[in-house]
């Protein structure tokens, strides 16, 4: 199901930054490129940045400490996310594979927690950073 969602100003501005970018972009630099769209309070950023990770339209690359827009057109699993990581060209991509977030929303340990969140980074190579 696709929500609509109605976005602020600022949300629309760091959005449509963030689904420009070819690779994952650090706050510092969305940062830059806003001021000059009028937007000067860091605080504006984070409080969009939050809130389009909340809504699922942007995921955060916790070891990058750097943004991506969601390339899934229904992802509406903040809260679960994958990507894979190439540890040559830094290439990230956003797994979207129904068996894994089905094993993973089933997945319990020994201790028996039931986690409600996920938040996957895959470490390799590339097929392109592979054939070279
Ligand atoms: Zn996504
Ligand atoms: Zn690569």
């Amino acid at each position: 199901m696709v929500q609509t969602q109605i976005l602020s100003k600022n949300q629309r501005v760091v959005l449509a930054i963030i689904e420009k970018a070819k690779e994952p972009l650090k706050a510092y630099s969305i940062l830059y490129n806003v001021q000059r769209k009028g937007i000067k309070a860091p605080q504006q950023i984070y409080r969009a940045l939050d809130k389009l990770i909340e809504i699922g339209k942007i995921h955060k690359i916790e070891s990058r400490n750097a943004f991506v827009a969601c390339k899934n057109s229904n992802c509406e699993i903040s809260k679960a996310t994958a990507f894979s990581i190439c540890e040559n060209c830094e290439n990230v991509s956003e797994i979207s594979n129904s068996k894994l977030s089905k094993y993973l929303s089933n997945f319990s340990d020994d201790s028996g927690m039931k986690y409600s969140k996920y938040n996957l980074e895959f470490f390799g190579l590339c097929k392109k950073c592979k054939s070279k």
